[in-house]
């Protein structure tokens, strides 16, 4: 049976609210009911899956019941039609009370956010916009129909995920369709996920392997020749339970492409905030680390009822902490608030910028709640000490990992597209 919505006990703000930052009446509603589905739904089983590493299915299941899953799929296929920055700040409110959730949320919302409003930005011709519009009406369909959860396995341990060479596994053109073989690493929602939105490499006998060639296909987790494996017992985010996934001469239908050919390819280079998606997970660890060392401070966390809140350390420390939480929420919502097909140079900086502010700040923050706070804030039985492994986890994330970050911005400031010292 379904929970109502409304909660007596919803006595966390907004991270944005409403009137600050100017949103809409429809994007604060969908926001605010993600936040209070987070602390009713997500909070109190947060801890469970963390210690023991698994998939928490049953939070993928309430929030089809909450029409969750279809929250970036278009309205006329039947989703809410969350727009970019609307999913973001969503996302970012789940992230206050489950990182697991929020981050393995996010693979299987870019499945529709990336086939759906961002191929709509995209470059087709009539014929492919029609295909499209068919087959991803099927993806949507079984989503909003029977909950089916969508991963996202891009990764392969080389340099094809910082989007430096072809992915390394490949679709081989045949009858009906293509035949994939390759390995993914790091597949949150592996062996929970109904579909793998793999991104891999279309490759015809003979013909050379190319980047401009990418295919994004959804692979049945249950067609032949799929299996998971590896152990996963990792410091944080563990309940994305990512492991490795194995393809081995699997046969997958044309229509299980989730965009058309050379689509991710323009994607990947005209939309590039697209890759911004993992920080709002992280954007809202920040936010968990600075409400959980205000309360605790306070003496209202649950089983500290001890006030700490008269010390002036202590209360520098907060202030301190509330300076960085303001510039990090300040540059991430200018960055998820512009994107947009083919950005200016300076959106494109800000994005980076933007990403590498979250996720570095998201654990700087969690250390130093950990540090003000003190001890007893580190024990299990409190979320900090989760929210402090998950928030190390946010600068790892490839393609817009905190080093690449810099190293796009230093580079792409100081040289123009082309531009040499020769
Ligand atoms: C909790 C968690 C969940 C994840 N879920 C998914 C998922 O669902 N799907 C998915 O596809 N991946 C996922 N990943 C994988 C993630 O995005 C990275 O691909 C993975 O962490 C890379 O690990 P690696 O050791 O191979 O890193 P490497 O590729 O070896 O990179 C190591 C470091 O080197 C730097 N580096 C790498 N390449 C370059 C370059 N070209 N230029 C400059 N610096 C570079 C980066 O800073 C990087 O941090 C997840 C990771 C984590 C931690």
């Amino acid at each position: 049976m379904r929970t109502p919505d409304i909660d007596a006990h919803d006595t966390d703000a907004a991270m944005f609210a409403a009137d600050a930052f100017r949103l809409s009446d429809a994007a604060a509603e969908l926001i605010g009911k993600t936040r209070r589905f987070g602390r009713r739904v997500l909070a109190p089983r947060a801890a469970q899956h963390d210690r023991d590493a698994t998939f928490p299915i049953e939070n993928f299941r309430d929030m089809h019941g909450e029409g969750f899953l279809a929250i970036c799929i278009p309205k006329p296929d039947g989703g809410f039609g969350a727009d970019f920055q609307t999913y973001c700040l969503a996302a970012a409110e789940l992230g206050r009370y489950c990182g697991a959730t929020a981050l393995s949320w996010n693979m299987h919302v870019c499945s529709t956010l990336w086939s759906g409003a961002l191929a709509d930005d995209l470059p087709m011709t009539p014929a492919e916009r029609a295909a499209h519009a068919r087959r991803r009406h099927a993806h949507y369909r079984r989503i909003i129909d029977d909950g089916a959860i969508y991963a996202q396995p891009f990764s392969e341990g080389g340099a094809a995920a910082a989007g430096v060479v072809a992915f390394g596994t490949e679709a081989r053109p045949v009858e009906g369709g293509f035949v994939v073989n390759g390995k993914k690493i790091f597949a949150s929602l592996s062996g929970a996920a109904d579909y793998y939105g793999v991104l891999c490499t279309e490759r015809a006998e003979g013909e050379a392997a190319s980047r401009r060639n990418t295919l994004y296909l959804a692979i049945p987790a249950n067609a032949q020749g799929v299996s998971v494996v590896g152990d996963w017992d990792p410091l944080g985010m563990r309940a994305t339970v990512s492991r490795t996934l194995l393809f081995k001469d699997v046969f997958v239908s044309a229509d299980e492409m989730l965009m058309p050919h050379g689509v991710y390819f323009q994607a990947a280079s005209r939309w590039p905030h697209m890759f911004l998606t993992l920080s709002p997970t992280y954007m809202g660890l920040a936010q968990a680390a600075y409400d959980f060392t205000v309360a605790y401070l306070r003496g209202e966390a649950p089983g500290t009822p001890v006030k700490r809140r008269m010390f002036p350390t202590k209360q520098i420390a907060v202030a301190e902490m509330r300076v960085t939480l303001e510039q990090t929420k300040a540059l991430w919502f200018q960055a998820v608030s512009e994107a947009r097909a083919n950005p200016s140079k300076e959106q494109v900086l800000r994005a980076y910028a933007a990403q590498h502010t979250t996720m570095e700040n998201a654990n700087a923050l969690a250390a130093k709640a950990i540090r003000t706070c003190g001890g007893q804030a580190m024990l299990k039985s409190l979320p900090l000490e989760r929210i402090y492994r998950d928030s190390r986890c946010g600068s790892l994330m490839l393609p817009w990992t905190a080093e690449i970050c810099l190293d796009r911005l230093g580079r792409e400031t100081l040289y123009e597209p082309g531009e040499t010292d020769e």
